[in-house]
C-alpha cells in the first residue's frame, strides 16, 4: 500500500505518518518528489486491516498496490532512478555503454579494448574475472590477476568496472576492483547472494534468468532492495525459448514494460541474446531506439583467441560503427508520449 501526501503536508507531518506506519510493524519507504511525496508501506497488509489510514495527518489517499514487488515498483518511487557511478549516470534520461570482453585474457588486449570502446563513447568497461561457464573444463576466468587488469585500464581510460560476482566467498576481492557489481543470468535467483550484495551499496547490474519471468526478475531486484540497496540496473540479455537459431531470445518490448512498472534502470544486453556478432549489431541498435538507459557489449580486437564467448565479440571498429549508428538515433521515450496520450 502507499500513502500519498498531501502537496500541502509538512515535513513533521511526513515523518510522523512514517514512524506511525513503523510503530505497526511495516517499513516506511519514503520518496521526496518534485510535486509529492508517498510512502510506500512493506509488510503484510492483513496487518493493517481496521487501521484508519487516511485519517494520519497530512495523508492525501491510500493506494493499493497489487505488484508483489514494492520497492522496485515505479508506483512507490514515481520518478527515475539515476544511479551516479563514479560521474557516469545512468538512468532518468542518462544513457550509458558499457563495452569490454567477455572474459579478461591479456593486459594488451584489455587495454587495447578499453582504448578503442573509449574512444567510440564507451562510458564503462566490462570484464570477467569470474566466469560462469556451462563446462568445468573451459576457462575459468583469471581472478584477481584479472581485477587488476581492469584496475590499471580504469586508471588509464578513467572508465567506471563491472565485473561479474559469482559467489558469496568472492566478495571482497570484487568489492576491490568493481565499480558496478554484475549478477550474472545463473544466478538471478540465488536469494543468499542477492541478500548479501544488497548490503554492499555499490550498484548492481541484474541479468535476467535463463529462463525467468519478468516479474521474477523483478523480484530478484526486490531481494536487492530490501537489503537496503538502491543502485539497481535491469539488465535484459534474452531468455532460452523454443526459438533455437540464436543463442537466446530477447523480447524488446519488456523495455517498454519495464518503464512503466519500475523506476530503475533498463540495460540491453545484445551480446548474450544474439550471440552472433553479425546480429549484435541490429539489436544492440533497437535496444537503443526502443528507449534502454543503457548497452552491455563484448567487444574483443581478436574473437577467435578470446577465451570465451569469441563468437559474439564485436571487432573495435564494428562497435565504433555502432556507436555512430545509435548517437543518431533518437530513442523512444515512454515518459514523453505517456506526458500526452488520450485515456482509452
Ligand atoms: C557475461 O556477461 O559474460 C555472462 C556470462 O552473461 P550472462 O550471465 O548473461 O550469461
Ligand atoms: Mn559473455
Amino acid at each position: 500500500m502507499i500513502l500519498v501526501m498531501s502537496p500541502e503536508a509538512t515535513k513533521e507531518q511526513i515523518e510522523s505518518a512514517a514512524s506511525q506506519i513503523e510503530s505497526w510493524g511495516h517499513r516506511a519507504s519514503v520518496t521526496i518528489g518534485e510535486e509529492q511525496t508517498i510512502i510506500g508501506i512493506i509488510g503484510d497488509k492483513r496487518d493493517l486491516a481496521g487501521r484508519a489510514l487516511t485519517a494520519i495527518s497530512g495523508v492525501e489517499k491510500v493506494l493499493e498496490v497489487s505488484a508483489p514487488y514494492k520497492l522496485a515498483s515505479r508506483h512507490f518511487h514515481p520518478e527515475d532512478t539515476v544511479i551516479d557511478v563514479c560521474g557516469v549516470k545512468v538512468g532518468g534520461g542518462h544513457r550509458c555503454v558499457m563495452a569490454g570482453p567477455c572474459s579478461v585474457d591479456t593486459y594488451d588486449n584489455l587495454i587495447e579494448i578499453a582504448k578503442s570502446v573509449k574512444a567510440a563513447g564507451a562510458t564503462m568497461l566490462r570484464g570477467g574475472a569470474f566466469k560462469p561457464r556451462t563446462s568445468p573444463y573451459t576457462f575459468q576466468g583469471g581472478g584477481e590477476e584479472a581485477l587488476k587488469m581492469l584496475a590499471e585500464a580504469k586508471k588509464e581510460t578513467g572508465m567506471p568496472i563491472v565485473t561479474e560476482l559469482m559467489s558469496e566467498k568472492d566478495i571482497d576481492v570484487i568489492c576491490k576492483y568493481a565499480d558496478v557489481i554484475q549478477l550474472g543470468a545463473r544466478n538471478m535467483q540465488n536469494f543468499s547472494l542477492l541478500k548479501e550484495v544488497g548490503k554492499l551499496g555499490k550498484p548492481v547490474l541484474l541479468k535476467n534468468g535463463i529462463a525467468s519471468t519478468v516479474a521474477e526478475h523483478l523480484m530478484s531486484a526486490e531481494y536487492l532492495m530490501s537489503e537496503g540497496l538502491k543502485d539497481v540496473m535491469l539488465c535484459l540479455r534474452g531468455v532460452r525459448s523454443y526459438e533455437t537459431a540464436l543463442r537466446n531470445t530477447l523480447e524488446l518490448a519488456i523495455v517498454s514494460y519495464l518503464k512503466t512498472h519500475t523506476h530503475l534502470p533498463i540495460i540491453v544486453d545484445p551480446s548474450h541474446a544474439a550471440g552472433k556478432r553479425e546480429y549484435v549489431m541490429p539489436l544492440a541498435y533497437a535496444g537503443w531506439a526502443v528507449g534502454a538507459d543503457g548497452l552491455v557489449i563484448e567487444v574483443h580486437p581478436n574473437p577467435k583467441c578470446a577465451l570465451s564467448d569469441g563468437e559474439q565479440a564485436l571487432l573495435p571498429t564494428d562497435f565504433d560503427y555502432l556507436m555512430k549508428k545509435i548517437n543518431a538515433v533518437e530513442p523512444w521515450s515512454q515518459a514523453d508520449w505517456a506526458k500526452q496520450a488520450k485515456k482509452v
